[in-house]
């Protein structure tokens, strides 16, 4: 006999594979502790399942032939809604999780959803990390019921460095008193470039530069908006030192961008948008030196119904 690598398999299904989704479940969940209030996973029957499932579809995993996996798919408020995900016990961490999450994600984009929903309960920890590692966070929450979503990132091509200058024009426009930007990506890949046409969008003072020994600049509104708040966190050690840095404004009203902000600035805000900027031949393996490429990827509440479709249309084609 030969031996190989077990081979997992992740099916979109409809009604026809209740039998499979309901023997996953209740292997997945019969195992679990006892919530109060109970999870509903295990009244689920033949019946519903064959229901919600010709209805929305849902997918199944499979190792070797054997349904391990499964999640049902329902929308919800506009984005995609996932439920029942379950993976029987002796199969844990073997990724099978994480195909369907990832699964899930591509299902959202093929859709057009800009990102999917999902109920956690608290009382459940390790289940609340494995969405977090999967870009999920939480925006809201009824007792135990923490509500997760993960907005699908936005890539787009800015093939000059003006590009990148509209592109923070855009997301100037759309930025609020309290909003946090958190700019990633390598020496020249364009943050301060993009901050600069932020700026002009928010109508501030200028001029933003590199700051080389200032750690953070507060550019005053030229009208009646919020000032920006400029950091460059290069030389930043921790998080700690972040919240030390005794700027004479309160975050709250100002909009804050965080140059290599990355790991850093997440503690100011549960709110943000990431922006990270590659250099485009890293990505595309094109050799134009000025190419870049912007992934913008907003978390927490504050960006859950927000629409970034202006930024992409105004900026460079999406890729
Ligand atoms: P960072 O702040 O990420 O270190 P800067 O914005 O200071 O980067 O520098 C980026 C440099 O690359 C600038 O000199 C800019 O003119 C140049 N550049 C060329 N093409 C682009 C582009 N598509 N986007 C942004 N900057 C570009
Ligand atoms: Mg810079």
């Amino acid at each position: 006999m030969t031996t190989h690598p077990p081979l997992t398999r992740i099916d979109l299904v409809d009604g026809r594979a209740a039998v499979q989704v309901l023997s996953v479940i209740e292997e997945a969940f019969g195992d679990r502790p006892v919530l109060d209030p109970p999870a509903p996973a295990l009244e689920e029957t033949l019946m519903s399942l064959t229901e919600a499932l010709d209805k929305h579809g849902g997918l199944l995993a499979t190792l070797d032939g054997r349904p391990v996996g499964t999640l049902l798919f329902r929308p919800f408020r506009g984005k995609l809604g996932v439920r029942r995900v379950g993976v029987v016990p002796d199969v844990r961490h073997l990724g099978v999780a994480q195909q369907l999450a990832h699964t899930a994600e591509l299902r959202a984009r093929a859709l057009g959803y800009p990102g999917l929903v999902l109920e956690a309960r608290e009382e459940l920890p390790q289940t609340v990390r494995f969405w977090q590692r999967q870009g999920y966070s939480e925006v809201s929450r009824k007792g135990p019921r923490l509500r997760m979503v993960r907005l699908l990132p936005v890539t787009m091509s800015l093939p000059e460095a003006a590009d990148t200058r509209d592109l923070g024009r855009s997301v100037g426009d759309v930025l609020r008193a309290g909003d946090l930007v958190v700019l990633s990506g390598d020496l020249g890949a364009g943050k301060t470039t993009f901050t600069q046409g932020l700026a002009e969008g928010l109508r501030v003072r200028g001029p933003i530069t590199s700051p080389t020994f200032v750690i953070a600049r507060v550019h005053p509104s030229l009208g009646d908006g919020p000032a920006l708040v400029h950091v460059d966190a290069y030389r930043l050690g921790d998080s700690l030192e972040l919240d030390d840095l005794d700027l004479d404004t309160d975050l709250d009203l100002a909009v804050t961008v965080v140059e290599w902000g990355t790991g850093l600035a997440e503690a100011l805000n549960d709110s943000r948008l990431e922006i990270h900027l590659a250099r485009g031949e890293a990505v595309t393996s094109e050799d134009d030196p000025d190419v870049r490429i912007a992934t913008i990827t907003p978390v927490g509440p504050r960006w859950m119904d927000a629409s970034l479709d202006s930024l992409v249309s105004t900026s460079a084609a999406e890729l």
